[in-house]
C-alpha cells in the first residue's frame, strides 16, 4: 500500500467516525443508517488505448454513485496511481454529505482513473480520457440527469472539456449535452468564477463565522476579521485563492505559509501574490523569499501561534501527534480530511473550533451546480438583466441628482449604476450558499446539548437532510 494510499485508509475511517458520533445521536433504523453509508452503485471499468508508441495500453478505473435520493450525482473525477474501489466510494459518500450540508440537490459520486497523468504526453492523455469517457456514457454512468463529474486531483478543465465533446460526439440529440460535466474552461461553456470557488467560499465561510460574536466569544476571538493572525498550509488552488482574498480584502494578517518545501513566516503579514510569482519562477521553492524568515520543516509550522489555522492542502495533516501543540483558536479545513478522528477529539478537548471540511470547501461543487444550470439554459448568467439593471440605477442616480440639486459622487454613482456580470452573481450565489449553510450548523450547534462541535452538526444536519429526502421519495 502507498502512503498515500494508507493515509486515505485513515482518512477514510476518520470519516467513517464522524458520521457514527454523528449517527449515534440520532435515532434511526440501522437500514436506514447503512443506506446512508453505503454506496447504491459502482462500476469498475478496464479498456485498452493505443498510444503514441504505438502500444496497446490498458487501464482500469471506476466511478462510484454513492446515493441517489438526488439527481444528477456530482464529484470529481481523479487521476492517480492510488486510485482504487475503496478510495473512490469513500470519496463518493463525502460528495453526498457536502452537497446536502450547502443545499446542492445533487448525489454525491466519485470517479477515478489508476494512472498517473505526468506519465502521458497531451495526445496520449486525450486518447485515455476520451476512451474512459465513453466508457462511463456507454453505461449510463456520466450525463447531464445521471452524474456530472468535475476536475479531482490529477484532472483540470482541459479533461473535463475532452469528456464534454466525448459525451456530444455520442449524444448529438441531447441539446443539454454541455451540463455532463463541470469544471469546463468558461471559453468552452464553463463559469466565470469555477477556479477561485473554493478559495473563495473559505473566505465567505469565515467571514459568516465572524458575524457571529456568540461563535466567535465560544472560540475565543473577538472583534473583527481584520488583523486576524492567518497561518495557511499549502499555496495551491484552494489555499492561494483564500489566503489572497483574506489578506487582500478582509485585512487578515497572514503570518505564515506552509509549503511542500517549508514555510515563510512574517508577523506583519506576508504578501501572498508576491509568494506565489516567487515560487512559479523558483520551481515551487520558498526559499529565499525576501521579507519573511524561512523554515525548513514546514510541518512545524502548524503550531505558529495564529487565530486561524486553515490547512488548504491534503489530509492527514493535524493528527494525535500534533493536535496538542496546536496554538490557534480556530482549525478552518479548507482541504478534505486535513484533521483526523484522534486529533479532532483531542483538539474539542482543548476547546479549539474546528470549523469542518464538508462545509468550508463546499464553495467548488457550489459553483459547479451554477454552471449546470447555466449549461442547461443555455445563456450565460446576467445577459439579460445586466443592461436593464444599468437602465434603473442610471434613472435613480437622475432622480436623486435632480431632486437634490446634488452631484451623487462618483464612486457611489458606479455602485448603483453597475449591473451584475456572470462573476458578480456567481459570488453572490456562493456567498448566500454558505451563509445559509453556516447558519443552519450553528443552530444544530447550539440547539442540541449532546452536540459540541461544529463537525458533529454538520454531519448531523447533512444526514438528517438526506434521510428525509429518502423518506419523502417512499423508500
Ligand atoms: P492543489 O494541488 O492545487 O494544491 C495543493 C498545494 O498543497 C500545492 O501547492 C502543494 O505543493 C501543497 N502541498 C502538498 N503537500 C504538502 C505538504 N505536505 N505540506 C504543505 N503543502 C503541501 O490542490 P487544491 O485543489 O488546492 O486542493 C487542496 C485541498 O483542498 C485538497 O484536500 C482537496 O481535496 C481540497 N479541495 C479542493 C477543491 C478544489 O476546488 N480545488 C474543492 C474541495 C476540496
Amino acid at each position: 500500500m502507498s502512503s498515500t494510499t494508507a493515509d486515505l485508509y485513515k482518512f477514510r475511517n476518520s470519516v467513517n467516525r464522524m458520521v457514527d458520533r454523528a449517527m449515534s445521536l440520532m435515532d434511526l433504523p440501522v437500514g436506514i443508517q447503512n443506506h446512508v453509508k453505503y454506496c447504491s452503485s459502482v462500476l469498475q471499468v478496464h479498456f485498452v488505448v493505443k498510444l503514441s508508441d504505438g502500444q496497446f495500453h490498458t487501464f482500469k478505473g471506476w466511478l462510484a454513485l454513492h446515493s441517489d435520493h438526488r439527481l444528477p450525482a456530482k464529484g470529481g473525477i481523479r487521476y492517480s496511481l492510488s486510485v482504487d474501489q475503496d478510495e473512490v466510494e469513500a470519496l463518493a459518500s463525502l460528495m453526498t454529505y457536502k452537497c446536502a450540508i450547502v443545499d446542492v440537490p445533487y448525489g454525491g459520486s466519485k470517479g477515478g482513473l489508476r494512472i498517473n497523468p505526468k506519465a502521458y504526453n497531451e495526445e496520449d492523455l486525450e486518447r485515455i480520457t476520451r476512451r474512459f469517457a465513453r466508457t462511463l456514457i456507454d453505461r449510463g454512468f456520466i450525463s447531464p440527469s445521471e452524474n456530472v463529474p468535475a476536475p479531482d486531483m490529477g484532472t483540470g478543465p482541459r479533461e473535463m472539456a475532452w469528456i464534454a465533446d466525448t459525451y456530444k460526439a455520442l449524444r448529438p440529440d441531447d441539446i443539454n449535452y454541455m451540463a455532463c460535466v463541470a469544471g469546463k474552461p468558461v471559453t468552452s461553456n464553463g463559469i466565470w468564477g469555477r477556479e477561485e470557488a473554493t478559495g473563495r467560499g473559505v473566505q465567505y465561510a469565515i467571514r459568516e463565522f465572524f458575524r457571529h460574536p456568540e461563535d466567535l466569544k465560544a472560540a475565543g476571538l473577538t472583534g473583527a476579521l481584520e488583523g486576524q493572525r492567518v497561518v495557511v498550509q499549502g499555496l495551491g488552488n484552494v489555499g492561494y485563492h483564500a489566503a489572497k482574498f483574506l489578506s487582500e480584502e478582509d485585512g487578515c494578517k497572514v503570518v505564515a505559509l506552509i509549503e511542500r518545501s517549508g514555510a515563510l513566516i512574517n508577523d506583519n503579514g506576508l504578501n501572498i501574490e508576491a509568494i506565489k510569482q516567487w515560487m512559479l519562477t523558483n520551481k515551487g521553492q520558498l526559499q529565499g523569499f525576501p521579507d519573511a524568515r524561512y523554515v525548513a520543516d514546514g510541518t512545524s509550522v502548524l503550531e505558529y501561534p495564529c487565530d486561524l489555522l486553515i490547512p488548504a492542502a491534503l489530509e492527514s495533516q493535524i493528527t494525535a501527534e500534533n493536535a496538542g501543540r496546536v496554538q490557534c483558536k480556530v482549525v478552518v479545513e479548507a482541504a478534505n480530511g486535513p484533521v483526523t478522528a484522534d486529533a479532532d477529539e483531542i483538539l474539542r478537548k482543548r476547546g479549539i473550533t474546528v470549523l469542518p471540511d464538508m462545509y468550508v470547501n463546499a464553495g467548488g461543487v457550489t459553483v459547479s451546480y451554477f454552471e449546470w444550470i447555466k449549461n442547461l439554459q443555455h445563456i450565460r448568467f446576467g445577459r439579460m438583466q445586466r443592461r436593464n439593471e444599468e437602465y434603473r440605477g442610471r434613472a435613480v442616480v437622475e432622480a436623486i441628482e435632480s431632486t437634490t440639486g446634488q452631484k451623487v459622487p462618483a464612486i457611489i454613482k458606479e455602485n448603483i449604476i453597475k449591473g451584475a456580470d456572470e462573476l458578480d452573481l456567481v459570488r453572490s450565489g456562493l456567498d448566500d450558499t454558505m451563509r445559509t449553510a453556516y447558519q443552519q450548523i450553528r443552530s444544530i450547534y447550539w440547539e442540541n446539548d449532546n452536540i459540541d462541535d461544529y463537525r458533529t452538526a454538520a454531519y448531523y444536519l447533512s444526514i438528517q437532510k438526506i434521510v428525509r429526502a429518502y423518506y419523502e421519495l417512499g423508500l
